[in-house]
Protein backbone atom coordinates (compact mmCIF):
# COMPACT_ATOMS: atom_id res chain seq x y z
CA UNK A 1 0.00 0.00 0.00
CA UNK A 2 3.27 2.34 0.94
CA UNK A 3 4.56 1.62 -2.94
CA UNK A 4 1.02 2.54 -4.34
CA UNK A 5 0.58 5.62 -2.34
CA UNK A 6 4.42 7.19 -3.24
CA UNK A 7 2.75 6.05 -7.03
CA UNK A 8 -0.06 8.49 -6.76
CA UNK A 9 1.39 11.39 -5.05
CA UNK A 10 4.85 11.37 -6.98
CA UNK A 11 7.13 11.34 -4.79
CA UNK A 12 10.22 9.75 -3.94
CA UNK A 13 9.31 6.61 -1.47
CA UNK A 14 10.23 7.05 1.63
CA UNK A 15 10.41 4.18 4.66
CA UNK A 16 7.51 4.75 6.97
CA UNK A 17 8.93 5.36 11.32
CA UNK A 18 5.97 3.54 12.53
CA UNK A 19 2.70 1.53 11.55
CA UNK A 20 0.23 -0.08 12.62
CA UNK A 21 -2.93 -1.83 11.48
CA UNK A 22 -6.13 -1.39 13.75
CA UNK A 23 -9.88 -3.29 13.04
CA UNK A 24 -12.29 -1.15 14.53
CA UNK A 25 -14.84 -3.38 15.97
CA UNK A 26 -17.53 -0.73 16.01
CA UNK A 27 -17.62 0.74 12.95
CA UNK A 28 -19.85 -0.70 10.88
CA UNK A 29 -23.87 -0.75 11.29
CA UNK A 30 -24.45 -4.57 12.19
CA UNK A 31 -27.70 -5.47 10.26
CA UNK A 32 -28.30 -2.60 7.52
CA UNK A 33 -32.05 -2.35 5.82
CA UNK A 34 -32.04 -3.82 2.48
CA UNK A 35 -33.59 -0.45 1.09
CA UNK A 36 -31.28 1.76 -0.61
CA UNK A 37 -32.48 4.87 0.88
CA UNK A 38 -35.74 5.67 2.53
CA UNK A 39 -38.20 8.23 1.24
CA UNK A 40 -41.49 9.81 1.53
CA UNK A 41 -42.63 11.41 -1.74
CA UNK A 42 -45.45 13.41 -0.25
CA UNK A 43 -43.49 14.79 2.36
CA UNK A 44 -40.70 15.11 0.49
CA UNK A 45 -38.71 13.97 3.40
CA UNK A 46 -35.74 11.64 3.21
CA UNK A 47 -32.94 9.71 4.88
CA UNK A 48 -29.91 7.91 3.54
CA UNK A 49 -26.66 6.08 5.14
CA UNK A 50 -24.27 3.21 5.44
CA UNK A 51 -27.44 2.01 7.62
CA UNK A 52 -29.50 1.24 4.28
CA UNK A 53 -26.98 0.16 1.64
CA UNK A 54 -24.44 -1.19 3.31
CA UNK A 55 -22.16 -0.69 6.32
CA UNK A 56 -19.63 1.14 4.59
CA UNK A 57 -18.32 4.32 2.94
CA UNK A 58 -19.45 2.53 -1.08
CA UNK A 59 -22.95 1.69 0.88
CA UNK A 60 -23.07 5.41 2.18
CA UNK A 61 -22.35 7.17 -1.55
CA UNK A 62 -25.00 4.60 -3.28
CA UNK A 63 -27.53 4.97 -0.71
CA UNK A 64 -27.00 9.04 -1.16
CA UNK A 65 -26.90 8.65 -4.85
CA UNK A 66 -30.49 6.65 -4.18
CA UNK A 67 -32.01 9.23 -2.05
CA UNK A 68 -30.55 12.21 -4.77
CA UNK A 69 -32.44 10.49 -7.59
CA UNK A 70 -35.43 10.04 -5.70
CA UNK A 71 -35.34 13.40 -4.72
CA UNK A 72 -34.50 14.93 -8.72
CA UNK A 73 -37.55 12.56 -9.87
CA UNK A 74 -39.59 14.69 -7.94
CA UNK A 75 -38.42 17.65 -10.09
CA UNK A 76 -39.93 18.83 -13.35
CA UNK A 77 -37.04 19.00 -16.28
CA UNK A 78 -37.28 22.68 -16.12
CA UNK A 79 -36.55 22.28 -11.83
CA UNK A 80 -33.70 20.26 -12.16
CA UNK A 81 -30.41 22.23 -11.56
CA UNK A 82 -27.91 23.03 -14.99
CA UNK A 83 -25.04 20.85 -13.21
CA UNK A 84 -27.43 17.96 -13.20
CA UNK A 85 -29.17 18.32 -16.81
CA UNK A 86 -25.76 18.54 -18.34
CA UNK A 87 -23.79 16.19 -16.64
CA UNK A 88 -26.87 13.60 -16.11
CA UNK A 89 -29.73 14.60 -18.74
CA UNK A 90 -32.43 12.87 -17.07
CA UNK A 91 -32.32 12.20 -13.07
CA UNK A 92 -29.73 9.41 -12.24
CA UNK A 93 -30.87 5.67 -11.33
CA UNK A 94 -27.81 4.33 -9.43
CA UNK A 95 -30.05 1.16 -9.52
CA UNK A 96 -30.34 0.91 -12.69
CA UNK A 97 -26.94 0.67 -15.42
CA UNK A 98 -26.21 3.61 -17.61
C1 LIG B 1 -13.37 4.34 12.97
C2 LIG B 1 -14.05 4.01 11.68
C3 LIG B 1 -13.32 3.43 10.65
C4 LIG B 1 -13.97 3.12 9.44
N1 LIG B 1 -13.23 2.56 8.43
C5 LIG B 1 -13.82 2.30 7.24
C6 LIG B 1 -13.06 1.77 6.15
O1 LIG B 1 -11.84 1.53 6.24
N2 LIG B 1 -13.70 1.53 4.97
C7 LIG B 1 -15.05 1.77 4.81
O2 LIG B 1 -15.58 1.54 3.73
N3 LIG B 1 -15.80 2.28 5.84
C8 LIG B 1 -15.21 2.54 7.05
N4 LIG B 1 -15.95 3.05 8.08
C9 LIG B 1 -17.38 3.24 7.87
C10 LIG B 1 -17.63 4.54 7.13
O3 LIG B 1 -16.96 5.61 7.79
C11 LIG B 1 -19.14 4.78 7.16
O4 LIG B 1 -19.78 3.67 6.54
C12 LIG B 1 -19.53 6.05 6.41
O5 LIG B 1 -18.83 7.18 6.89
C13 LIG B 1 -21.01 6.30 6.61
O6 LIG B 1 -21.35 7.49 5.92
P1 LIG B 1 -22.72 8.17 6.23
O7 LIG B 1 -22.80 9.36 5.34
O8 LIG B 1 -23.82 7.17 6.19
O9 LIG B 1 -22.63 8.63 7.76
P2 LIG B 1 -21.55 9.58 8.45
O10 LIG B 1 -20.24 9.57 7.73
O11 LIG B 1 -21.58 9.17 9.90
O12 LIG B 1 -22.18 11.02 8.26
C14 LIG B 1 -23.28 11.47 9.04
C15 LIG B 1 -23.11 12.96 9.21
O13 LIG B 1 -24.30 13.49 9.80
C16 LIG B 1 -23.92 14.42 10.78
N5 LIG B 1 -25.03 14.53 11.74
C17 LIG B 1 -25.42 13.63 12.66
N6 LIG B 1 -26.48 14.09 13.34
C18 LIG B 1 -26.75 15.31 12.82
C19 LIG B 1 -27.74 16.29 13.10
N7 LIG B 1 -28.67 16.12 14.03
N8 LIG B 1 -27.72 17.42 12.37
C20 LIG B 1 -26.80 17.63 11.41
N9 LIG B 1 -25.84 16.72 11.10
C21 LIG B 1 -25.84 15.59 11.80
C22 LIG B 1 -22.63 13.87 11.38
O14 LIG B 1 -21.88 14.90 11.98
C23 LIG B 1 -21.95 13.33 10.13
O15 LIG B 1 -21.15 14.29 9.49
C24 LIG B 1 -15.34 3.39 9.29
C25 LIG B 1 -16.07 3.99 10.33
C26 LIG B 1 -15.43 4.29 11.51
C27 LIG B 1 -16.23 4.94 12.64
Amino acid sequence: MLKAFWQVVGLPPKSAQFSAAHRWRFALPPDPLAESCLFESEMKVGACGDWCAGPRVEGAFLSGMSAASRVLGLLKPSELPKVVKGKFGTPFDPEQPE
